[in-house]
This record gives C-alpha cells, structure tokens and sequence, in this order.
C-alpha cells in the first residue's frame, strides 16, 4: 500500500480586505505543494476560531492522514467532549473544506464530483437591495433584473427599519436601536410597492431577521403572503422555532431558516415536520462539508430545498464551497450572494464569477480556490467592537441583531 500523505501543518490566515474579518484555514500536507482551504469565518469572534484552531485543532491534527475525512471530522468533533457552538464548528470547518480541498486536487475533480457529480451547469442567485426608502429599494430592483438578476432580497433601512420614530426612556444608552411594530407596517408596505413596480415575474425575498417577537412573526407571514416572496428568511429566532408550526398553520408564504443554527437538534424537527421549504445554514458555522453533504440530504428525502448562508461574512472560500454544494445537490434551491469587490477577486484567484444570475464555477480541482497571502497580509483584521450587534428595542432593552 502507498504511504499516506499526511497533514504536515495547518495554518490560520486572518485577513480584513473590506468590512468582514475573515478567516482561512490552510491544511498543508506531506506531498509537496499540496495544500487545501477552508472557510474557518466567524466574523464576530474570529481571534477565538484562530485560537481554536491553532491551539487545540493543529496538535491533534498533525500526522493524520488526509484522506479520513470522516473519521477526522468526526473526531474533531467529539475529542473536545464538548461538542457543537460557532467558535469549534467554525474551526472543524475550516479543516473540513481544506480535507475536501485537497481531495479535489488528488483526484483531479472539483468537489462537486467526489458528492456525485453535477445537478447543473451553473447555482441561480439572489442579491440585496437595501435602500432607506421604497421607492430606492425599487429603483435598485429594476437595476439588478437590468443586470439580469431574477431573485432579490428587498430590505428598507438594513434589518431593523432605521429611522422610526420612537420614545427612549431619559438616560437611554447608545446602540442601534428599532422599533417592531413600525418595522412590520413600514415593511409590509415597501414590499406592497416594491412587487407592485418590479412586476409578477421576479422573485423578491426578505429577511426578518429574527427580530419580531412569535405572534408578530406569525401576523407578518401572513400578511406578506399575498406578494408571493420566494422565501421570507428568519421569521423566528432557533429559540422559537415551535412557532413555526403555527405558521404553517396558517399561511403558504415560503419559509427559510438556518443561518445561526449550529447543532442538529436545531434543523432536524423543522425538516421531518416540513415545516421550512428552505434550509439555509452558514456551511462553516455547521462544520463544514462533511455535514452539509448530510444535511442537504437529509433535506431532500422532505422535499426541502437547500439556500446555503452568502453574505460578506462568508469568505470567499466559503463560497467557493457553497458553489460545490449548490451544483451537486439535486434539491438546491437559491444561493445567496454578496457581489464581491475586485479586491477579493484579486486575493482569492479562482472566487466564482455571476453571468445572467447565474453563479458559475472555474472547473479547477477541489474548491477551485486559492488565496494570495502576501496580499491578504496587506489587509490584517483590525480590532472591533461591533456596533450593529448592539441592538436595542424602544424602551433600551437589549434584542437579538
Ligand atoms: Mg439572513
């Protein structure tokens, strides 16, 4: 038998080209020049992925032999006895693409092939248009449908409906304060005249965010449906997600949800009750590949269609795994995506193009992705305290972001 080819180093770079911290993780083997990526992105708490990863992933890593994906996702998973969050999801993720990665390249295959081969040619997407007027969160649909786009996620001042009117307690502290009530009137009526000046034949998302309590969720579900979204995302925080049964209940708006989920318990029940049509975890913030594979799944035997998480806080390695999945699976749904600037185009040779809406790979083995260290090491990740996270109802009261 041929001797293995091993894990001779696994290094983490950090790197900020534009507002997202990002982290890469770079699996380095025994053959030489062989190397894998993966996304290892949890943009809030990045130095303590970097930790995990370096201090505690890398010991018991070294010497394994690439080839046992499984075994070492698996392991990865249960040696710290503890298992599941985002800071160690994100770190086996990071090993797990680059395993993924680096099969690619062994075999001479994107990964696409080593899951089962192509469902497509190429993943549809959506993008965000988010304005701080209707009329603008219009215009800017009718300039994407003008660059061929056919899904668009309208939203009117971020998440939150900035700029309501409101009354703070005296003495109210800083933070990115919202009001829901006058978010479910100011968004139900942006997307009343947003689908009644883009016409039927687009398809618009919106994503709440988790941010309206239950039964608001629920009334806004069921006031929106006569705009036919494609999917409404986020109707309920992971905490509430037994509410959805009352949604299903009582309207047929298209429901997705997963972003923040990171342990089975979590998407296992919205499945088997159908009570989603979309599940849209962040691929790394679940541990990668590996689970993903079995998710998607898992999903299709319910006739659940995969929208795997794509914003800017995703890398563009991360993407670049979204992509694979999203041509293979045969219940892919939509992929989100985030327009990448030129700079990233730059560091991350290989990042997927958009042609017509559509999301295209490069046919290259394994991810189909590389990274420029040197230029990456130009944009270090500064120090922050997020702001945005800081979110805060009328009265001051701390709310989920
Ligand atoms: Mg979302």
């Amino acid at each position: 038998m041929a001797k293995p080819v091993t894990i001779a180093d696994v290094q983490v770079i950090l790197t900020q080209p534009s507002k997202s911290r990002l982290a890469i993780v770079k699996v380095i083997t025994s053959e030489p020049g062989l190397y894998g990526l993966g996304c290892a992105t949890f943009t809030q708490r990045i130095f303590a992925v970097a930790a995990a990863i370096e201090r505690h992933l890398k010991p018991f890593l070294l010497g394994r032999d690439v080839d046992r994906i499984e075994e070492i996702w698996n392991m990865s998973m249960v040696h710290g006895y503890w298992r599941n969050g985002p800071v160690l999801n994100n770190a086996i993720s990071g090993v797990d693409q680059a395993l993924w990665d680096i099969k690619g390249k062994r075999a001479g295959m994107p990964v696409y092939d080593l899951l089962g081969g192509k469902s497509r040619e190429a993943a549809h997407v959506y993008v965000h248009a988010n304005a701080d007027s209707k009329e603008e969160v219009a215009d800017q649909a009718r300039a994407y449908m003008e660059q061929g786009f056919r899904y668009i996620r309208v939203q009117m001042g971020g998440y939150g409906g900035k700029g309501s009117p409101m009354v703070k307690p005296r003495n109210a502290p800083a933070g990115a304060y919202f009001d829901p009530r006058d978010y479910c009137r100011k968004m139900l009526d942006m997307i009343a005249y947003a689908r009644a000046q883009v016409g039927g034949e687009v398809e618009l998302l919106h994503d709440i965010h988790e941010r309206l309590t239950p039964i608001h969720a629920v009334e806004f579900a069921k006031d929106v449906e006569p705009f036919k979204l494609f999917f409404l995302e986020d109707a309920l925080a992971p905490e509430d997600i037994a509410w959805f049964r009352m949604i299903r209940a009582q309207c047929a708006t298209p429901l997705a949800m997963g972003e923040l989920f990171n342990n089975p318990h979590e998407w296992q029940l919205l499945i088997q009750e159908r009570l989603i049509d979309f599940i849209r975890m962040h691929v790394s913030q679940m541990g990668g590949i590996t689970p993903a594979r079995d998710i998607a799944t898992f999903a299709k035997l319910y006739g659940v269609r995969t929208a795997w998480h794509g914003p800017s806080d995703t890398s563009p390695v991360g993407h670049a795994a979204n992509l694979q999945l999203d041509l293979w699976h045969p219940n892919f749904g939509i992929q989100e995506w985030y327009r990448p600037s030129e700079l990233d185009y730059e560091i991350f040779p290989g990042l997927p193009v958009v042609e017509d809406g559509y999301l295209y790979p490069n046919e290259q083995p394994g991810l189909g992705i590389d990274i420029n260290e040197e230029l990456a090491a130009k944009y270090p990740c500064r120090e922050i305290v997020e702001e945005w996270t800081q979110t805060r109802l009328p009265d001051g009261s701390p709310t989920r972001p």
